[in-house]
């Protein structure tokens, strides 16, 4: 398949390989952000192929492993009613809150409609008038311009049965929450290529010049993420900690600039909580104060609750860097897909769920902390 063969090429994916084990020297710990990466990793075994000087960590980038549970229970309570009609997208309806997950509000009455679109969930609402249909918003910068979209769809077309309930994140608070840590162990980065695809890179310089960290945008195909790899490498092995783009075929420095403006016509940047990493200031969004009748925790007059820490899952660890899906006591025994405890089991994105797809089901030690 033309673009997507060319970056799976072996004898390609083994010369970066090659080309990164001669270029370093000492080792080195490199976070891939996104899920889609993490996956990719995973299951192509590229990290296998690397020198076991160079160590890949999987970052936050999974929507489903993110969003709090306190979230999840908003949307299950919201979907119970018997007035909504809570829409999502598939992939959040087996993620645990603190209570039952979607799929069982649905078992037990609630109306729970998977969507594969926002815009769907404003036809839903316009389809019935008499309901409340409430779309759960999740996601990185990625999904947010779609979101956005079906809230100035359904404000142009006098729909006002619809809403949102959000729970939008944002790299690059994120990527700053985790190199200020003080168990901290990312040297570099390969930023997520999709979110730039909608963002730019304009964030990215002054997280890399302050904190002395490259960062290299890098797609999700084997070829894209040993170049990712190669580079990040490069610029630690000599010193340099800037930005690079070694996505250039998708992402522009300035981004999707109409999909900024649009999300930035609908949400405005708020704290959030994330699920595993707790409160992270202005690393969200939320509806605007003015498009209030379309944030359903306005109108449902949701409380913000500052949530609660999963009990055994080490998520939070894990998207840190500092641990891996082995390292979890519960991975393969008490949390499996068919059982999932903690959220990156449920995702396809999630590392627990990638590992557990792709790797040995045992628990064993692998990151020295
Ligand atoms: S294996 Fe399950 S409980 Fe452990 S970190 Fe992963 S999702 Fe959480």
């Amino acid at each position: 398949m033309k673009y997507v063969d060319e970056y799976r090429d072996a004898a390609l994916v083994h010369q970066l390989a090659g080309a990164i084990a001669r270029l370093a020297t000492r080792p080195w710990t490199i976070m891939e952000i996104c899920g889609g990466q993490t996956h990719a990793i995973v299951k192509f075994g590229l990290d296998e192929l690397l020198p076991r000087t160079i160590t890949l960590v999987h970052g936050p980038g999974c929507p489903v492993c993110v969003t709090p549970a306190e979230i999840i229970d908003h949307a299950v309570a919201l979907a119970l009613r018997p007035n909504v009609t809570l829409c999502s997208f598939g992939d959040m309806l087996r993620v645990p809150g603190a209570g039952i997950d979607l799929l069982t509000a649905k078992a037990r009455g609630g109306d729970v409609r998977i969507v594969y679109s926002p815009l769907d969930a404003v036809t839903v609402a316009k389809e019935n008038p008499t309901r409340e249909i409430v779309f759960f918003a999740v996601g990185f910068e990625t999904t947010a311009p779609a979101n956005a979209l079906s809230v100035q769809r359904a404000q142009r077309e006098g729909v006002r049965n619809f809403s949102l309930l959000t729970s939008h994140v944002l790299v690059p608070p994120a990527m700053r929450a985790l190199l200020s840590a003080p168990d901290n162990l990312v040297q570099g980065f390969l930023a997520a290529g999709h979110v730039c695809t909608i963002m730019g890179l304009a964030e990215y310089g002054p997280i890399a010049r302050e904190h002395r960290v490259p960062i290299v945008v890098t797609g999700f195909e084997p070829v894209d993420i040993l170049e990712g790899v190669f580079r990040c490498v490069q610029q630690l092995e000599t010193g340099r900690a800037e930005v690079e783009n070694a996505y250039a075929r998708a992402v522009k420095t300035e981004g999707n600039v109409h999909a900024r403006h649009v999300v930035e016509a609908v949400f405005a940047v708020a704290d959030r909580n994330w699920r595993g990493l707790g409160l992270i200031p202005r690393s969200g969004l939320e509806v605007r104060p003015e498009l209030a009748e379309f944030d359903a925790a306005k109108r449902f007059q949701l409380s913000r609750s500052a949530g609660r820490p999963d009990t055994i899952c080490i998520s939070g660890e894990i998207m840190r860097g500092v641990k891996k899906p082995h390292d979890c006591p519960a991975f393969g025994t008490t949390c499996r897909p068919e059982h999932p405890v903690g959220a990156p089991m449920v995702s396809s994105e999630g590392a627990c769920a990638a590992y557990y797809r792709y790797r040995s089901r045992t628990a064993t030690a692998t990151i020295a902390v």
